[in-house]
């Protein structure tokens, strides 16, 4: 496919695993569960955003910069993994931090807080939420430009064409998997932020001429919100490749039911989720994507959304170090 012509770094030897979930599968008496660890991918700490940054800093790399400016929550996985991508290439890495839910940055907070401090970004401004980080990241890269650096500016969850070709590559990567597996995949779960990864599983699964279905569970905007920034990541990312690929937002299938109060507050439902997979399959999940994604996908089994002999297919997009930033609620 087009995609393999864009230049990229490897940060993971060979593909992450797949893996049934046995325990799992006869306890909700449902479909069968996969899971695809892109947990156990790659840089410090793994997960989804390693994909997404093998090509980001590749072209970061072939346009000679020399340091990479990114942005993200106060305990974001995509920044974590950005700084350490950057210092894998020798690179320095500047993080602009949103305080999405007010007073939550605490300069001695554990999880990524304390990653990003013994990675040592080169610089940390926390602002608070509702900041145009666009602009803040432009600001800091003029600033950075008049003192003779050349920055690399990363958007938000490593989400733009560049970065959603990670998946539209693991969307090819499942299918192979797959096939030598000999399973057949109905259907995948996957959690939904700022749409990159759901869009690029879309637009791969749609050009390799594929019938799988992707199901994004909602983490922070509601529905329609959330549609429009998935449909908007796969026309870009389609139109940087030239392909022709129809895609209607019958394609996009999100379920917004599961946010609770918001970005990265708990509910109920996601701690029952990661205590369930930990104790039945020894897979930790995350409090802020996956355990909501899992708890979510739960819930629609139960509902009878699948049906029984459907093979589904959880991605596991990473963020366990947040677990240590949550300790506290995750407490009995
Ligand atoms: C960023 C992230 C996601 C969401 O991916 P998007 O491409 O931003 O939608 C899911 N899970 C984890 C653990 C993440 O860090």
């Amino acid at each position: 496919m087009e995609w393999s012509k864009w230049k990229r770094r490897i940060y993971t030897q060979g593909a992450t695993p797949i893996q049934y979930l046995d325990q799992l599968t006869q306890l909700l008496q449902g479909p069968n569960i996969f899971v695809k660890r892109d947990d156990m991918l790659g840089l410090v700490g793994g997960g989804s955003k390693t994909r997404k940054l093998e090509f980001l800093m590749a072209d970061a790399i072939g346009k000679a910069s020399d340091c990479i400016i990114t942005c993200g929550d106060v305990q974001s996985n995509h920044c974590r993994l950005t700084l350490s991508a950057a210092n894998y290439e020798g690179l320095d890495c500047h993080l602009i931090l949103e305080e999405r839910i007010p007073n939550s940055f605490f300069p001695k907070a554990n999880g990524n807080n304390l990653l990003y401090q013994l990675l040592g970004a080169s610089s940390i401004r926390v602002v608070p939420r509702g900041t145009d980080l666009l602009q803040e990241m432009d600001t800091l890269k003029q600033q950075l430009e008049s003192q003779g650096f050349q920055p690399y500016v990363i958007p938000v969850g490593g989400s733009n064409p560049i970065g959603d070709l990670g998946y539209i590559a693991c969307a090819e990567e499942i299918l192979v998997q797959t096939k030598q597996l000999g399973i057949r995949i109905d259907q995948i779960v996957c959690a939904s932020g700022s749409g990159g990864t759901h869009a690029g599983l879309v637009a791969g699964f749609k050009t390799l001429n594929t019938q799988i279905k992707v199901i994004g569970i909602g983490i922070n905007r509601k529905k329609p919100l959330q549609d429009e920034a998935v449909h908007h990541h796969i026309l870009s990312v389609c139109e940087m490749l030239d392909l022709e690929t129809k895609i209607d937002y019958e394609d996009i299938i999100i379920f917004d039911d599961y946010i609770g109060e918001g970005y990265s507050l708990p509910t109920e439902e996601m701690k029952k989720a990661v205590r369930l997979l930990a104790k039945k399959e020894a897979i930790l999940l995350d409090p802020v994507y996956t355990g909501k994604a899992m708890a979510g996908m739960i819930d629609l089994i139960k509902n009878g959304y699948f049906k029984k002999d459907d093979n589904i297919l959880f991605l596991h997009t990473g963020g366990i170090p947040g677990l240590y930033a949550h300790a506290n609620e995750l407490m009995d």
